[in-house]
Parts: C-alpha cells; structure tokens; sequence
C-alpha cells in the first residue's frame, strides 16, 4: 500500500546516529527540495553541533545527543519546508563580510556581488565619495562598499525599523558602523532636500518581481514579499527610483539598480527618458543582465 501510512517518516528518526548516518539520512530527505543537499545537511548539523564543516569530516562516528538530534531534526523540518538554511543559520556570507540575517530582510543573493564590483569602478577615481543605498536591506551592499572604500561616506535607507535594527547590527558586526548613517526612509521621502545633487552614487536592490510571479508563492515564499515583489510587472519601485536619483546625484554621477532578467530594456527606457547619459547593461555570473546604470549630466 502506498501513501503517507507508508511512508517514510520525514524527517527521519535519528536514534543513536552518527554524525555521518545523520548527514546521509539527512541529504536523502533534502533531495527533493535543495538543490544542494548536502552542503545544507552540513551546515545544519554544524550548526546544531556549534562546531564547523571540517569536525564533522574529522569525527564522523560520533553519536550524537539528544539535544543536536532534536535540533537537527527541528532545522531539517523547517528546511523541507523550503525554509532557507540562511535564516536557520542567522547569517550569510556576502562579499567578505558575515551578515546577520532574519526573516526580515532579504537573503544577499551572489549575484547582487555583480552591483558592488560596478559601484567600486563607477567611484574609483572619486575621493571621500558620498553614497546613497536605497532599500538597504541587511546591509549588504552599503557594508560591502564600505568595507572597501575607507574613505567613502554612505547613507542608507529602508522604509522597516525592523530592517534597519539588522543593518545597523551588521555594521557593528563589521566595524563599519562610524562610516554609515542609517535613515528610515521610503525611497527618497525621508531623505532631506539638502542632500540634492550631493552624491557621487546611488544604488539599490529594489523589489522588482511581479506580483503574479509564482516564485513568490515558491521556495522564496519565506523571505519578505516587500523586498521582493513590485507593481507594475515588477518594475514600480525601480521606476520610482530612476526617477528621482537624477536630483540627488552630482553632475556626471552614477545610479546603479539590480532588476529581474527581463527588465534591462525596461529600465534603460526609464534612465533614457529621465535624462540619464551612458546607460548601460550588464550581466551576471549566469550571463543573465542584472543591473543597469546610468550618468547624471
Ligand atoms: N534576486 C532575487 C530573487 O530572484 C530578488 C531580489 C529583489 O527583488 N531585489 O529571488
């Protein structure tokens, strides 16, 4: 007889499991639903372990407690739940730094690694550049930037308290925190006027998936809709943003935006029609175009 009666109980019963039976029991269970299987296994269980991948290499006979298997069990039921490892862990890697991250603020995906390396070229030759981050999320594209740039000065924006706490946490955590100034602000309605035509570069991973996008009833379904979804197919708040940098960036100044794979031409429409000059494209790790920029006069 089929069905779930049958079944094999998910997540598995890790009676006096090893370290490396709980993995292999664990990695089968994640197949359907991770595209890394065992990288998350890993992960998890260290976690639970409080130790890092390499002892679970080293030791892998050991029998595990009743205390790490309840918690691996736990994060394994949250994980076939689709729950992203980033948040059961707190933290991912991006750039060089570690972030925290909670369920409040988007996962720092790689490829937004693409708009900091662009952000750095635009502001090499700039000295003390001072730099907006829209929507600003964990931080991370503020932090990355800072962390490269001494010198450099940015604000940071998002419209949540409660991201912001995260960013600013962050900023401790990687001793940038006497470099950014945190403002709570919907795109530019908190942004003071006189800071007009005063900075040398914008940027920003705004929202910019439709709202009929099934991915968002999908695996991204834990992290926050209003980091991820936009009006407009999408494109609402990067139209907003387009529009207004153009008065706040210096003359030959850059604003720099993260978009979705179909949206260059879009929003390369938006810098042409805003006045903006050497409106470019470019493409990420998986040849996909995913910012595009564009210069003030
Ligand atoms: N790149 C993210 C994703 O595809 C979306 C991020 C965003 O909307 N800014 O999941």
């Amino acid at each position: 007889m089929k069905g779930a009666a049958n079944s094999k109980p998910i997540p598995p019963f890790f009676d006096k499991f090893s370290i490396k039976e709980a993995l292999a029991e664990a990695r089968i269970s994640l197949e359907n639903i991770s595209d890394s299987p065992a990288l998350d296994a890993e992960l998890l269980l260290a976690n639970c372990l409080k130790k890092n991948q390499t002892y679970l290499h080293t030791w892998p006979e050991i029998i595990l407690n009743t205390a790490q298997q309840e918690c691996f069990k736990k994060h394994l039921e949250k994980r076939l739940n689709d729950y992203p490892v980033a948040y059961l862990l707190g933290e991912q890697a991006f750039w060089t730094l570690d972030l925290i991250v909670t369920p409040d603020v988007l996962i720092p995906r790689p490829e937004t690694e693409l708009l900091v390396e662009t952000a750095l070229n635009k502001i090499s030759h700039i000295k003390q550049p001072r730099i907006l981050d829209l929507g600003t999320g964990s931080g991370a594209i503020a932090l990355a930037i800072a962390s490269e740039r001494p010198d450099a000065l940015l604000i940071a924006c998002d419209s949540s308290n409660a991201v912001l706490k995260v960013a600013r946490q962050n900023a401790i955590r990687n001793k940038l925190d006497n470099r950014i100034e945190f403002i709570q602000s919907n795109w530019f309605a908190n942004i003071q006027a006189d800071q007009q035509q005063s900075f040398d570069l914008i940027v920003s991973n705004p929202p910019y998936i439709s709202p009929d996008d099934p991915h968002l009833s999908q695996t991204i379904r834990h992290e926050p809709r209003t980091a991820l979804a936009a009006e407009n197919n999408g494109m609402a708040d990067i139209e907003i943003i387009i529009k207004n940098s153009i008065t706040y960036l210096k003359p030959k100044s850059y604003l720099i935006i993260e978009h979705g794979y179909d949206q260059a031409k879009l929003s390369q429409q938006l810098f042409l029609q805003n006045n903006y000059i050497n409106i470019e494209s470019y493409k990420d790790l998986n040849k996909i175009q995913r910012i595009t920029l564009g210069c003030s006069l």
